[in-house]
């Protein structure tokens, strides 16, 4: 089986995030860059799914040219092949537009399955895998937590709220990842070299038949803030008896939370 993996190039998660001066983008000069964590459940039920059935796994990726450092990471892992797609036209890249440049490079690649992230951190939307699923006119399974074949089918399993959805889909279809599905594996010293060596193929639009005047956000964005600071703790004094009547008090009278 080929499978095609969508891979994130994101800020991780311990990163601090701070406003530029704009008040549009964020200040990400310090952050560390790494895979999309949910991508990684999605690498790796790639790479169980080739193990099993052989074929071949592809990891793509839209972003600047700092993003092979994503793909070499999965390839790493043992991912095959790898595609950049990289054009100053994807810049500004909305869901949309993102959904639309992998639509269009899938359609160059063998694949009989797609796997996304459940969604991408920094940008949060959980829209790129089901928009992918539409442009091409296969079926979407989101937020999925198991995976069987059967047949030319798959059975899945979806996290619901308070439970679990078991569904079947035809292949090809688009399938995004979470946290459950698998354990990936760390890339191991023999993985690392070898990804050093493989070829990244590096797609700008022109060779996806993209037009960059269609591929403008189509949303805009206004402004970005944080949050306001947290206003400082309270800490009580004086007897126990006394403290725990205090916080009662505050808990039903401040936090409401009682
Ligand atoms: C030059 C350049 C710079 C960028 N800089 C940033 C940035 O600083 N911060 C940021 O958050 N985004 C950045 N992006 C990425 C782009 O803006 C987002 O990919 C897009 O808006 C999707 O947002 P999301 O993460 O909320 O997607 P979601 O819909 O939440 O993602 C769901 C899944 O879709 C797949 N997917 C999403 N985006 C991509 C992608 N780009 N390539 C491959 N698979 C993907 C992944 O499997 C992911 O788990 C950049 C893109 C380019 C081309």
């Amino acid at each position: 089986m080929n499978v095609l993996v969508c891979v994130k190039h994101v800020p991780d998660t311990e990163t601090r995030v701070k406003v530029a001066a704009d008040g549009l983008h964020l200040d990400l000069g310090e952050a560390n860059w790494v895979v999309n964590p949910y991508d990684e459940y999605a690498v790796e039920q790639g790479l169980q799914l080739k193990e099993k059935l052989g074929g071949e796994v592809t990891v793509i990726t839209v972003g600047g040219d700092d993003a092979t450092k994503s793909l070499r990471q999965a390839l790493a892992m043992g991912a095959d092949k790898a595609v950049l797609c990289s054009d100053p036209a994807f810049e500004d890249a909305d869901p949309w537009s993102t959904a639309r440049i992998l639509a269009a490079a899938a359609a160059k690649l063998p694949c009989d399955l797609i796997l996304s992230g459940k969604h991408g951190v920094g940008g949060d939307n959980q829209q790129v895998g089901s928009l992918l699923g539409q442009l091409m006119g296969i079926p979407v399974v989101t937020v999925v937590t198991g995976m069987d074949l059967e047949g030319t089918s798959l059975m899945l399993k979806r996290e619901i709220e308070g439970g679990t959805e078991v569904v079947k889909a035809s292949l090809p279809c688009v399938i995004s990842c979470q946290k459950g599905l698998n354990e990936p594996r760390y890339p191991s010293l023999k993985g690392i070299m070898a990804a050093k060596k493989k070829e990244i193929t590096a797609w700008k639009a022109a060779d996806l038949g993209l037009d960059p005047a269609t591929l403008a956000p189509s949303f805009q964005l206004k402004k970005m803030e944080l949050p306001p600071p947290r206003p400082a703790g309270k800490i009580l004094s004086g007897e126990i008896p006394d403290q725990v009547k205090e916080l009662v008090k505050l808990l039903h009278d401040e936090a409401k939370a009682i």
